[in-house]
């Protein structure tokens, strides 16, 4: 009698987890530690790979704090794909794209990055704190070190602050060649808010942008350059999606060729790079693996769909684009806490990446140099 109740009362039981679990299956859009602790109270995992997490939802999508909902969205497993990129077909460098990878200084890069890293608290919410908080100076040194490499800068400001107003970094330089299409580079400059902290997400990437636009400014190009040092990403993505709005409705977006976005760039145990986009343009990211193999010692691999950085406003407005970040399979411990910071991070497999995105340039684009 025992063992039919027992048997029975698993049954119900088994049979209740099943119709729990069988909703629709949701990608997360943030791998924050403390976020996926609370989305793990409320779903079972589906799928766990390269930068993808499917779960579905133990609770009725409905009932989810907006918190949650806000960094979810359906999505069916065939949209996944994550793996090593196919093997070029021609393996031969350019003596013109590699003038243009060897000027990559990792020194520089590092020194841009520390700068950043240790201005304080970089957290955009830490404009409500204070008119001298770290994301201001931050915003301030990538202006200045914009203007010193004679582009021309803009500030895109797009939310007010308690004390201060939160804004993009442009630095952009036109071409001689008129109608020129625009390359657009991006990286954010916020981070969560730790003190001097954010060292690899993502002083290193807003480094990145930095160090290509220096490595740039000592060449003429057919194409107009847009770098953009993104503020509000640890935000929902507030200060490139409100960039990509603007530049849509004055139809600039239509002009751009393609972007390129550098998240987490100096965390390395394993050399491999991941490149992430769309589907639609997996022609493209191939094309990118490729040139990493040619120029780098990086071991590209391709993850799909885009999620969670400022590649995704782009993608979403149509435009060729791709994250360029660690192995997510193996990526920075200390990400989102405090303690990352520059001494666990390594700057050769760094400029290594930037190599790459500067290579990228240099074979999608005509560089002339402007001195020797
Ligand atoms: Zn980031």
């Amino acid at each position: 009698m025992t063992n039919t109740l027992t048997i029975a009362l698993l049954f119900f039981v088994s049979a209740l987890c099943a119709q729990q679990a069988s909703g629709p299956s949701y990608l997360l859009l943030s791998h924050d530690p403390a976020f996926l602790e609370e989305v793990g109270k409320l779903s079972e995992p589906v799928y766990a790979k390269g930068r993808a997490r499917l779960v579905r939802f133990t609770v009725p999508y409905a009932s989810l704090p907006p918190q949650i909902a806000a960094y979810v969205r359906p999505a069916d497993i065939g949209e996944i794909s994550y793996g090593p990129a196919p093997a070029p077909e021609v393996k031969m460098a350019d003596p013109a794209v590699l003038a243009v990878t060897n000027r990559v200084s990792g020194a520089r890069l590092m020194g841009y990055a520390e700068t950043l890293t240790n201005t304080g608290k970089r957290g955009a919410k830490d404009l409500d704190a204070s008119a001298a908080s770290g994301n201001r100076a931050a915003m301030d040194y990538i202006e200045n070190a914009f203007k010193e490499l004679g582009y021309q800068t803009e500030r895109h400001c797009y939310k007010e602050r308690k004390k201060d107003r939160e804004c993009n970094i442009l630095g952009r330089r036109k071409s001689a060649v008129s109608g020129a299409k625009t390359i657009a580079v991006v990286g954010h400059m916020d981070s969560v808010g730790h003190n001097n902290a954010g060292a690899d997400d993502n002083a290193s990437g807003a480094a990145g942008v930095l160090e290509m636009a220096k490595v740039l400014s000592s060449y003429a190009a057919d194409h107009d350059l847009l770098f953009i040092a993104a503020n509000g990403e640890e935000t929902g993505v507030a200060g490139t999606y409100a960039l990509a709005k603007k530049m849509k409705a004055s139809g600039e977006m239509a002009s751009v060729a393609w972007a390129i976005n550098m998240d987490m760039i100096a965390w390395n145990r394993n050399g491999i790079l991941d490149i992430e986009t769309n589907k639609e343009f997996s022609a493209f990211a191939d094309w990118v693996a490729a040139q990493a193999v040619i120029y780098t010692k990086l071991k590209p691999y391709i993850s799909m769909p885009a999620w969670g950085s400022d590649h995704v406003p782009f993608l979403e407005a149509g435009v060729p684009t791709y994250l360029s970040i660690e192995n997510w399979e193996d990526h920075n411990p200390c990400y989102h806490q405090a303690c990352d910071k520059m001494d666990t991070l390594s700057w050769t497999y760094a400029a290594d990446l930037v190599k790459l995105n500067l290579a990228v340039v240099a074979g999608k684009a005509k560089l002339t140099p402007l001195k020797p």
